[in-house]
């Protein structure tokens, strides 16, 4: 037997380990599988470079949990360790094992799947357990088992002991504090966790399965029985679609995985996109495009990233572009650094590398089923466009690339791009101070007549809904001063898109006076301005209008949520007589009875079109046209 101290910088460095090294304890478990299953691979690429000429056997990682005894235990018949080895890779903390072993292996095939890099890994075996003991066979021949204990204080204990099977136990004699760690479900739920995919597979108890009674022994309407049997239960799958090559994979396996990946989503995804790359940086995984909709956030952070198939986290918000966290699916890159704070990762040069390297690829992948069938690109727009908005509003690169493959929508359920639309409306819809004026609803039934109207003198209306197109309405005007955008409803259609001075207007100066106070005797004043505008005479008589600068505000406002710097901002509008309609003239002549109930009725219209009768005026507006037909 021999005892020693295990080399540390400083003596206390357990505690430490114990507090900080991982906030999450649960942690110990995916470290101590990924050991046992880099042990395995080790072997592996021994025995393809000729070094190991044993027995591979099953590889296989198996966790075996023990209530009464209070133990847990990961086993492995992987390479093993000999006393030696304990020494230098157990109790030499600073050495590495997993380091030096992929130095030695550079370049040789397989070595690069070894994970490791993940630090102090054996020793966050501490946070849970009093006492951890480590049996071990090297995988040389003749040689000799070895138990090493420690109860995490620096001293341990190296005996020879006796076992008949190559590879390693560890065993965990878990603390009193840490006894949930004693529960399957709690253990199978960390394995499900950071395990699913780990290259070699892992076992976790038994699992029932129904088969055909073995015996062929049959029920009452002579069909075969099915029994219940035991079988181990795999926690893993360890070759997931994305460590596949494309060739190798049909759509169906594709859409398999992501059912492997989200079992409780229903909705299929619209497409992927499958990353390979290994130089510069090494990146694989598979991205899918869910089917967006107005609730974004509760899509967001479903991207899991892992290191050579070891779940590390699904918080990749550090990693890529904000926007591509609406994504789905799996990034693994064993050059994304797993040992710095968050913070710094953003300023990692491969993560950078890594980053730019997704928007492009996520940008052709666009660009490229636009181009090869426009016709399905414009069936999938409504589920792409807040994504791609997102992404245009807040990453240059992408912007440049999406400009020509975003869409606008016309009420006529066309698509255009941007410059397509820019040539369809240029002539038409220029004003006269040379910007072309995209008109726009958002939402068509509701601004029904004023849509109409656009039409109807040949303009174009746009329909831009979704809840990034305020802002990226405005993002497109500040990067094109040639365009700008007006709701149907901010105006009238002369002043929204004004080709000439104002038209004559048929009611002098004194007449409008006149009139004024009439209409406002209808509306509130402290929400509707009345003024005259010499119109068309095929223009309503009066529109209801809100200024698109107020709209805007009103929209900022719901989107910061409240009242934000200046307070609530009112909701204000403008009621605009069209001085040129014959109504309006002959109200003049009209005695004050009948000019009143005019008034009322063609302001009451006008509500009624903005969608902003409500309520009780509603009522008796009603009443009154009742009475009036009968
Ligand atoms: P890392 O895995 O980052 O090198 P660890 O502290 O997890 O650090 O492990 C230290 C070393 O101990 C490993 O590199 C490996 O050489 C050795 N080791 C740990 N677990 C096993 C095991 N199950 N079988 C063989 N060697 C192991």
């Amino acid at each position: 037997m021999k005892t020693g101290q295990i080399h540390v910088q400083t003596e206390n460095i357990f505690p430490i380990i114990k507090k900080f090294l991982y906030s999450d304890h649960e942690i110990f478990l995916r470290e101590l599988v990924s050991n046992a299953v880099d042990a395995s691979q080790k072997l592996h690429v021994l025995a393809k470079n000729g070094e190991f000429k044993g027995e591979l056997g099953d590889l296989k990682v198996e966790v075996l949990l023990d209530k009464e005894a209070k133990t847990l235990t990961i086993r492995d018949n992987g390479i093993g360790m000999s006393a030696e080895e304990i020494d230098k890779y157990i109790n030499q903390i600073a050495f590495s094992g997993a380091e030096e072993f992929v130095e030695k292996y550079k370049g040789k095939e397989g070595a690069e799947q070894i994970i490791g890099h993940f630090g102090l890994g054996f020793y966050s075996a501490f946070m849970v357990a009093e006492k951890v003991q480590i049996r071990t066979l090297a995988r040389y021949e003749g040689a000799q088992a070895v138990q090493w204990e420690s109860n995490g204080s620096p001293e341990f204990t190296l005996i020879d002991i006796d076992k008949a099977d190559r590879g390693t136990d560890i065993i965990l004699y878990i603390t009193e504090e840490s006894a949930e760690f004693l529960e399957k479900q709690r253990i199978q739920g960390i394995l499900d966790k950071y395990c699913k995919f780990l290259p070699i597979p892992v076992f976790f108890g038994t699992k029932t399965e129904y088969i055909d009674s073995p015996e062929g022994e049959k029920d009452d309407k002579g069909n075969v029985k099915r029994v219940a049997i035991d079988v181990p239960n795999q926690v893993n799958n360890p070759s997931p679609a994305w460590t596949k090559a494309p060739v190798d994979l049909k759509q169906e396996d594709y859409d398999q995985f992501y059912r492997e990946l989200y079992p409780m989503t229903f909705e299929q995804p619209l497409f992927h996109i499958h990353l390979n790359v290994d130089y510069p940086f090494n990146l694989t995984g598979i991205l899918y495009f869910p089917k967006i909709k107005e609730n974004v956030e509760v899509q967001r952070n479903k991207i899991n990233l892992y290191s050579n198939q070891v779940f590390i986290t699904d918080s990749v918000a550090e990693i890529v572009p904000e926007f591509l966290t609406l994504l789905h699916g799996v990034i693994d890159s064993p050059d994304i650094p797993l040992n710095v704070s968050r913070s710094y990762l953003q300023s990692d040069g491969n993560v950078k590398k890594i980053s730019a390297h997704i928007t492009k690829k996520v940008a052709d992948k666009l660009a490229e089923m636009f181009k090869k069938d426009r016709a399905d690109f414009e069936a999938k727009w409504p589920d792409l466009q807040v994504f791609v908005q997102y992404g245009m509003l807040s990453e240059e690169k992408f912007a440049e690339k999406a400009k020509d493959f975003s869409l606008f929508k016309t009420t006529d359920n066309e698509c255009f791009t941007q410059q397509e639309y820019l040539d369809k409306v240029k002539i038409l819809q220029t004003d006269k101070n040379n910007k072309t004026v995209f008109l726009y609803t958002n939402d068509a039934e509701e601004q029904y007549a004023f849509v109409k109207k656009a039409k109807d003198r040949g303009y174009s209306v746009l329909l831009l809904d979704g809840p990034l197109a305020p802002h990226w309405i405005s993002k497109l005007e500040q990067t094109n001063e040639n365009i700008s955008f007006a709701r149907v409803d901010a105006d009238s259609l002369d002043k929204l898109i004004a080709k000439t001075d104002e038209l004559p207007s048929k009611l002098s100066k004194e007449e409008e006076e006149k009139l004024k106070p009439i209409f406002e005797a209808q509306v509130n004043k402290e929400k509707f301005t009345v003024q005259f505008e010499s119109m068309s005479e095929q223009e309503a008589p009066i529109i209801i209008t809100q200024p698109e600068f107020i709209r805007r505000m009103m929209e900022q406002q719901k989107l910061g949520g409240g009242g934000g710097f200046y307070g609530a901002f009112p909701e204000m509008f403008n009621l605009t007589v069209n001085a040129n309609h014959p109504t309006i003239g002959k109200l003049l002549s009209q005695e004050a009875a009948v000019q009143e109930q005019h008034t009322k009725q063609l302001v009451d219209l006008a509500m009624l079109a903005q969608g902003l009768l409500k309520g009780a005026a509603l009522d008796a507006f009603i009443q009154r046209n009742i009475e009036h037909i009968a």
